[in-house]
């Protein structure tokens, strides 16, 4: 008889390490409070699950001790993830390096994982309220609404605070903490940014490209480019997205953070600059909003304008040089106050968790309780957007399934 494996959370991460501790010979229950499994999976990729990315390296993860998550993924990197998968029967598709189901459904993924769970015969118990989770004479006892389980070993695999309506609530926390484990403060990442200024309501559904640089107390603290979106209350887009955790956590500290933003991210201000001087001597004839179009979202240029004090009927040939160069700051260099992040319920993933330096880095124990184990977003990591939270997902499964089932 193998070991008894617990795991609380039917999650990306706790039903991979349910499989791979199954496959390893345990005996496998996974707790889930939920009514089923895998919610947040069926969200992912806009409903497509983008599930890897064929890029990895460090800056994909951030994490308290820089590298601990590379250590793990590259134990089960992005090759056995499609390994993994295809033997599941899920045909991968590669798009730029960003990967996805053949299907372009995020159900199949989440299908495929549970085919396996039953396959390996791993007993899920659904809509389990667990009460207490304890350690005595070497194993785990989780008191809970259906009953009491005992089990050898113990993985927490119950996700973040990230979109709870998925069921990841951040009770994992209290589990954790309860053996002792620091947590530090979850925040919002992955996640829309709110702005002080009050023009957002004329932005709110344009797109546009944009190169945003984040600074926090003056200072650069990360920045990213791709197409923006503007909304009644801020930005929001990938590039947002991946600068967010860095603004969440300033924020947290109570310092002030700024985004500057260039919507002509494709040129050097120098480009731009000529660009600009040359288009201004084609339209001299024309208006100010004229000479916007074609350039830039017109809700967005009639906004620039304002904000440069320039009236859009203003004749192009009697552009002061000061106007001109109010201009090309509000096009390049655009500036906006963050008030504050959207709130976990918007957000992918946290940032924060299960403090990574009390967890053995080679085997996802933990180093104050033996037998004990985590996985996923629970822990102190979170990706970049680009399927980089599902391979961590997958890779420290793998792990923690493996170590645990010993
Ligand atoms: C809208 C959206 C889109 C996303 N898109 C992508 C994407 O395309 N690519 C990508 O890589 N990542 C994406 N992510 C992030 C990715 O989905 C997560 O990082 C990943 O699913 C985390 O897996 P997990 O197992 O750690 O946690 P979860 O998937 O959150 O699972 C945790 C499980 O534990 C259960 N649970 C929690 N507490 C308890 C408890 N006390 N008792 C019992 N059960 C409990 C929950 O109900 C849940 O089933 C997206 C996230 C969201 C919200």
């Amino acid at each position: 008889m193998g070991k008894q494996v617990l795991i609380i959370g039917a999650g990306a991460s706790g039903m991979t390490a349910a499989i791979h501790a199954a496959r390893a010979g345990a005996d496998v229950t996974i707790l889930e409070h939920k009514d089923r499994a895998g919610k947040k999976i069926l969200s992912t990729g806009n409903g497509r699950c983008n599930f890897t990315n064929l890029n990895q390296n460090d800056a994909c993860y951030r994490c308290g001790v820089p590298g601990f998550p590379m250590g793990i993924v590259a134990r089960f990197p992005v090759k056995d993830t499609l390994d993994f998968f295809s033997e599941l029967g899920i045909l991968a598709k590669d798009r730029n390096g960003y990967v996805y189901p053949n299907s372009d459904q995020a159900s199949s993924v989440l299908e495929a994982l549970l085919q396996e769970l039953e396959h390996l015969s791993v007993k899920v118990q659904y809509q389990c309220g667990i009460s207490r989770v304890t350690k005595k004479e070497g194993r785990f006892l989780i008191s809970s609404d259906k009953g009491q389980y005992r089990g050898d070993a113990l993985i927490l695999a119950a996700g973040s605070k990230a979109a709870p309506v998925t069921g990841s609530d951040g009770s994992g926390y209290g589990l954790a903490a309860a053996f002792g484990h620091r947590i530090i403060t979850p925040l919002p990442a992955l996640v829309q940014l709110r702005c002080r200024e009050r023009h957002y309501k004329k932005l709110a559904g344009v797109r546009s490209d944009g190169e945003i640089r984040l600074y926090v107390d003056g200072k650069p603290a990360a920045s990213d480019a791709g197409e923006l979106q503007l909304t009644d209350y801020g930005i929001s887009g990938i590039p947002t997205f991946q600068v967010s955790r860095y603004a969440s956590v300033a924020l947290h500290r109570k310092q002030k953070v700024t985004a500057v933003i260039n919507f002509l991210p494709s040129m050097s201000l120098a480009e731009s600059r000529e660009m600009m001087e040359k288009r201004l001597d084609l339209m001299r004839e024309r208006n100010c909003r004229q000479f916007m179009n074609g350039l830039l979202n017109s809700k967005l240029s009639g906004v620039l304008l304002e904000l440069a004090e320039i009236p859009e009927k203003q004749p192009v040939k009697s552009i002061t040089e000061s106007q001109k160069n109010r201009l090309f700051q509000m096009i390049t260099s655009y500036e906006t106050q963050i008030t504050a992040s959207n709130p976990y319920e918007n957000a992918q993933v946290c940032c924060g968790g299960v403090d990574v330096r009390q967890v053995h880095r080679e085997t996802l124990e933990s180093k104050l309780v033996r037998g004990l184990y985590f996985c996923g977003e629970i822990l102190d990591v979170d990706g970049i957007c680009g399927g980089y939270n599902l391979q961590w997902a997958w890779s420290s499964g793998f792990m923690a399934g493996r170590q645990a089932a010993g």
